[in-house]
């Protein structure tokens, strides 16, 4: 299948962009949107397809064996790689974080390989040092990193920001931060300011990433206000805000990413962070599964 008619018969794209109503930001005369890119797809949630795009474009036009990424155990964007693997079809393989594990280990790896993918688990040094087993000639895979990161995955966020310009003309655009691929690619594609809800404590890879990539980005803003200590992490505040979003809107949104990005929003418009008269998109980056 070629991916158009994969994008067309199977993701929900364009994404559907939806407007938010609370006293806290219409007495301030701001206007919320929020892209609900987890529609996409319930498997190929939230950014993870446009990160892959491009890489799929490139495998199915330059065919080669098949398709080797990175991932923790719970992995969305190995995720979403074994299924669209699965349709397309091309071969792809998982090489895992944790050498203890095995397919078995939580039903998303046990979903990963039903859907075909090929898992491998690797120690942990290994996996830092993004080392393919010996057994595989690089040559013969195109190789995706860790989370899609990456200039093709920066470049499928022209595709996002062409969906909302065609829409609205926001003063903001906000997303949670993981790889930073995604906030990097609205910085390079808008003229908007760009905000980042950092999610963990890596706001000097993304730097490094920006020097590698010669981006110069100078309306992109990252803030490292509302990690809550690391990764993952789960305190009941958090938990709450996301349960009260919920029932307020209707939207599900998770502590990973999504709640820690609403969160920091929620704080900076009571901090009177926005201008009046604003207008924000925020972006839903998925992670429900
Ligand atoms: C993967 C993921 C992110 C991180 O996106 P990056 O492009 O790596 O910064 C954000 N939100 C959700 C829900 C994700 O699954």
């Amino acid at each position: 299948m070629d991916i158009s008619a994969f994008e067309k018969n199977y993701l929900h794209i364009p994404s559907p962009i939806v407007e938010l109503f609370d006293p806290l930001w219409n007495e301030q005369n701001i206007r919320i949107f929020f892209k609900r890119d987890d529609l996409i797809h319930p498997t190929v949630s939230g950014n993870k397809w446009r990160k892959l795009k491009e890489y799929i474009c490139i495998a199915q036009d330059n065919p080669k064996k098949g398709i080797i990424s990175f991932g923790g155990a719970y992995s969305n964007h190995l995720y979403a790689l074994a299924y669209v693997g699965q349709m397309l079809p091309i071969s792809c393989m998982g090489l895992i974080r944790g050498e203890e594990l095995d397919s078995e280990s939580n039903p998303y790896l046990s979903q990963m390989k039903a859907m075909g993918m090929e898992l491998r688990f690797i120690d942990r040094e290994n996996y830092r040092r993004k080392n393919i087993p010996d057994q595989f000639d690089l040559d013969d895979y195109w190789i995706i990193p860790e989370g899609g990161y990456s200039s093709h995955g920066i470049d499928g966020m022209k595709a996002l920001v062409d969906e909302i310009q065609q829409f609205i003309e926001p003063n903001f655009l906000i997303s949670a931060v993981g790889t930073g691929t995604t906030i990097l690619g609205l910085a390079k594609y808008s003229n908007v300011t760009t905000l980042g809800v950092l999610c963990l404590n890596n706001e000097k890879e993304i730097e490094e990433h920006q020097h590698e990539l010669r981006l110069n980005l100078p309306k992109l803003h990252l803030t490292k206000d509302y990690i809550f200590g690391k990764y993952a992490s789960r305190p009941t505040e958090l938990i709450e805000f996301c349960e009260t979003f919920e029932n307020q809107h209707n939207i599900p949104i998770e502590p990973t990413y999504t709640g820690k990005m609403m969160f920091g929003v929620y704080d900076l418009l009571k901090k009177k962070y926005f201008p009046e008269g604003s207008t924000l998109v925020c972006i839903h980056t998925g992670g429900i599964k």
